[in-house]
């Protein structure tokens, strides 16, 4: 087991944002977490990475109780998180951007070199030069994704890495998130759209108001009655 989360609760100045919630990741898979807005999706992951602080539980990574440890330094464990909406750093180039991505290494060697990324997104590097902030929004998701990967993650934690893309930018995005996965690195995807992070995904867990309320194999989810009526939209 990769991540183990054991009765994780997080509250925002009285608003209980997670309750008791348990989860684990073992290494090499693609997980999915899905819920409604305002489920707790995004203050779970931000509760993984450190830049919300829990009120209660424990999180084990890779053996290690993150216990009391700062975001920077979970990151440096080889958790990273892509964090929702455009997470660059506007006035710098993409390269720029991709360079800083190598500060969460800290002591660990690289996993993927800039080549690599650049294979996988080849729009970063027809765009290197140019300031991240004049991207399309699906570039700059590939490139919030790219610098992750330039902090050569263990397990990668995306917020919803679709938000606003077009359907073409999101297949590329989806895409490549598949092609990683499959040739090894470990995945915690929240999405909104259920069916497409239930497809692309081995397991997943459904978050409903702050607690986990199902959790299976991604295409046994996809075929559950209450999962259909509530979040498949049918
Ligand atoms: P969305 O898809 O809308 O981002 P979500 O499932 O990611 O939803 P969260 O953003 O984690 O949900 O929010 C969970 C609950 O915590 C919501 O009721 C939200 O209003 C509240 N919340 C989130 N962040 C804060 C904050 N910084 N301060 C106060 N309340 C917050």
């Amino acid at each position: 087991m990769l991540l183990e989360v054991r009765n994780l609760s997080v509250s925002y100045k009285g608003i209980q944002a997670l309750r008791d919630v348990s989860l684990h990741v073992n290494r090499g898979e693609m997980v999915a977490l899905v819920g409604s807005n305002g489920a707790g999706k995004s203050t779970l992951l931000n509760a993984l990475s450190r830049t919300v602080v829990p009120q209660a539980g424990q999180v084990v990574f890779d053996g290690k109780d993150l216990g009391r440890m700062a975001a920077f330094q979970v990151s440096r464990q080889g958790l990273l998180h892509v964090p929702e909406g455009r997470q660059v750093l506007a006035d710098m180039s993409v390269w720029e951007n991709l360079q800083l991505g190598m500060l969460a290494l800290g002591q660990r060697p690289a996993r993927y070199s800039l080549d690599q990324v650049y294979a996988l997104f080849p729009i970063l590097e027809e765009r290197a030069d140019q300031i991240a902030g004049t991207l399309s929004g699906g570039q700059q998701q590939m490139l919030a994704i790219g610098r992750a990967l330039m902090g050569a993650p263990e397990i990668l934690l995306l917020d919803e890495p679709s938000l606003g893309l077009s359907p073409l930018m999101s297949d590329q995005v989806f895409d490549a998130l598949t092609r990683l996965n499959r040739e090894g690195l470990t995945i915690l995807l929240v999405e909104q759209n259920a069916y497409r992070a239930l497809e692309c995904t081995q397991r997943a867990y459904v978050l409903d108001r702050g607690r986990i309320v199902m959790e299976g194999a991604s295409e046994m989810l996809m075929r559950d009655q209450r999962v259909i009526e509530s979040y498949l939209g049918a």
